[in-house]
């Protein structure tokens, strides 16, 4: 097939395009590099520049390339800033993604896997979370991935358009190859931050908030590996292709989870480096436990992790950034 990733360029389109790759597709990118790398997008892959914005360059893709489906990754997915520019994620993450509905509409593709968010549960009611489960967001950036998730139903109700929606946890790890990984300026998430305290970057990781509810006091996340998040977008297309195929939202991660601390503990393990930490205090909105419960997603797409070990997923992030301390630019 001839898939359309948007924001193929990005550190988890990234890896997807190597999935479809592999699984024998032919694979058109569309990014506008704002946070994409060139370096990141597969040789074999077709590149083309642009933004969900401009119906020019969107409907010169779909016209160019005889598309059958499309990936959505393409989105801004820092919640603070979110939170104090929501104008920005409505923007590039609702109406972008309406911009590419409609570009699919109009050249008939209704088939698209979209990336979405456990911050569409907002705090959970109970953990493991389970996709039916009460969707509050508590950020825009949350917001705006529900929404679209809303559109993608009505448009299937209205316009036959069918798309599964894949809400991830938290996703870390780099591509076995070392080739690619996590690259974002600026960086907030955990497991790169450690890393980069390895590394010198910065003089040590701030761990935030010790007093949650949780064994050790610090936060509980459930960490998938960036290419088995990848592998089940494929999963999820295949499945979309089948005869008779319904839209569907399924959670992606492990069903377990790890604290702050064990993070802290898994990167000075695996680094051989003594990180140094100060507890901090807690960061505002931060839920104390997300863990997916990806029954769902092993019963119906068939997943079955490849990298569902802490060290193996910190050891491939750590083989990335030692090999690019500045990202993509090294
Ligand atoms: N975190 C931390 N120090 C940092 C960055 C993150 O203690 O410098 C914590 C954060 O408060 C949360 C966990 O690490 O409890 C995971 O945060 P991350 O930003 O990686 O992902 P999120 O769960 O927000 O999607």
């Amino acid at each position: 097939m001839n898939v359309l990733v948007c924001g193929g360029a990005g550190y988890i389109g990234s890896h997807a395009v190597i999935e479809l790759l592999e699984a024998g597709h032919n694979v058109i990118v569309f990014d506008n590099l704002e946070k994409g790398h060139r370096a990141a997008v597969a040789e074999d892959a077709t590149l083309v520049v642009g933004d969900l914005r401009d119906p020019v360059a969107l409907e010169g893709v779909f016209a160019d390339h005889s598309i059958d489906a499309v990936m959505h990754f393409a989105a801004y997915s820092l919640v603070g800033e979110s939170v104090t520019q929501p104008d920005k994620y409505y923007d590039n993450n609702v109406y972008g993604s309406y911009c590419l509905l409609q570009a699919m509409r109009k050249f008939n593709v209704n088939k698209i896997v979209f990336s979405s968010t456990a911050a569409t549960y907002g705090e959970p009611e109970q953990v493991p979370i389970t996709e039916e489960q009460k969707t509050v967001p508590t950020n825009p950036y949350g917001e705006t991935k529900l929404a679209v998730e809303k559109m993608l139903g009505w448009y299937d109700r209205a316009y036959g358009l069918k798309s599964m929606c894949l809400r991830y946890f938290n996703v870390a790890g780099a591509h076995e190859s070392g080739t690619i990984g996590e690259d974002h300026t600026p960086e907030t998430h955990l497991i790169p931050l450690v890393l980069g305290a390895a590394l010198g970057k910065t003089d040590c990781i701030r761990i935030f908030g010790t007093d949650y509810d949780t064994p050790d006091g610090t936060c509980i996340r459930d960490y998938i590996h960036v290419s088995d998040l990848a592998a089940a977008h494929v999963l999820a297309l295949a499945k979309l292709c089948e005869p008779g195929a319904e839209s569907n939202i399924y959670n992606l991660g492990y069903g377990h989870g790890f604290s702050n601390l064990e993070i802290l503990e898994a990167a000075r393990r695996v680094t051989g480096i003594p990180i140094r930490a100060e507890m901090a205090d807690r960061r505002p909105g931060d839920p104390s436990i997300l863990i997916a419960s990806s029954d769902a997603v092993v019963r119906d797409l068939g997943f079955a992790p490849r990298y569902d070990d802490l060290d193996v997923i910190i050891q491939s992030a750590w083989a990335f950034f030692k090999a690019h301390p500045n990202g993509y630019e090294s």
